[in-house]
């Protein structure tokens, strides 16, 4: 296997029998899932990639997921690409990383991102090229508002491949320490875009078994963790089932007051959610 392009800056990527290598973090949600299905539209050797955490709630439902869904991928007639095996990797086994965690801890000065993002930090800088898929969101917080206030991103083509990097020349040290080694396939598109992408390549049905919720109630999507609340306010309320959808609406009534903040860390802890 030969690579194009050195570095953590490397462009695409490695070749597999001539082909390119595209190395994807899918955690079978919607937005990674996009990615996946936008791959298989080109002649292309896609390496999943999935990080398992022993606290997360939602893992069996991702992979669920992520299983049907590359059924889906595979069996369309359109698909050109060719899905590997899902390489799983455990985040207690990822080693950590002073620079990384100290970088971490000066953007959350600039804005609130998730913990997530030392571990993911630590995992791509082994997986060189690593494509994460955040999506463009239009608020003052979060991976991508830090990513845009701290740094530049710099558009690269190749062969209709689109995706963005962080512009080594004008981004600061400490976003290039956490999201240097990453790149960035869908950041220009909202969710409505993606959900016209779906529709569009023929995977509407497929995009309805994409797993977002982080604290699933009864088997369910429970409305009030943070991929609920982003997915209800983004237009895509029709994935909400109505239970998720009433406590989506009592949580934003209440939001405000002291008493719900500490009913929410009850809440967590007797139903886990
Ligand atoms: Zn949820």
């Amino acid at each position: 296997m030969s690579e194009i392009g050195l570095g953590s800056q490397s462009y695409m990527k490695q070749t597999e029998g001539g082909r390119v290598l595209v190395k994807v973090l899918w955690t079978g949600g919607f937005d990674s899932t996009y990615r996946m299905v936008e791959l298989s539209r080109y002649d292309v050797v896609v390496q999943p990639y999935y990080l398992s955490d022993k606290h997360r709630h939602s893992e069996k439902f991702e992979l669920d997921a992520i299983s049907e869904i590359t059924d889906d991928i595979e069996k369309y007639p359109g698909t050109k690409s060719k899905i590997l095996p899902l390489i799983r990797r455990q985040i207690s086994d990822l080693k950590p990383d002073k620079e990384i965690l100290s970088a971490y801890k000066r953007l959350l000065d600039i804005s609130y991102i998730g913990p997530q993002y030392i571990w993911l930090a630590e995992f791509a800088k082994s997986i060189n090229g690593l494509e994460l898929c955040i999506e463009m969101l239009d608020c003052q917080s979060g991976a991508t508002y830090c990513i845009r206030r701290e740094g530049e991103l710099k558009k690269i083509n190749e062969g209709g491949l689109v995706y963005w990097i962080l512009n080594e020349e004008k981004s600061s040290r400490d976003i290039l320490t956490v999201f240097g080694s990453l790149h960035f396939p869908i950041i220009e598109l909202s969710k409505v875009d993606m959900l016209e992408g779906y529709k569009r390549m023929g995977f509407y049905e497929t995009m309805k078994k994409t797993w977002f919720c982080h604290t699933p109630v009864r088997g369910e999507p429970c409305g009030v963790c943070n991929p609920c609340k982003h997915l209800i306010k983004e237009g895509l309320s029709f994935r909400m089932p109505p239970a998720g959808m009433e406590r989506y609406k009592t949580e934003i009534h209440y939001n405000n007051a002291g008493w719900f903040k500490y009913w929410k860390k009850i809440r967590y802890r007797i139903y886990g959610y």
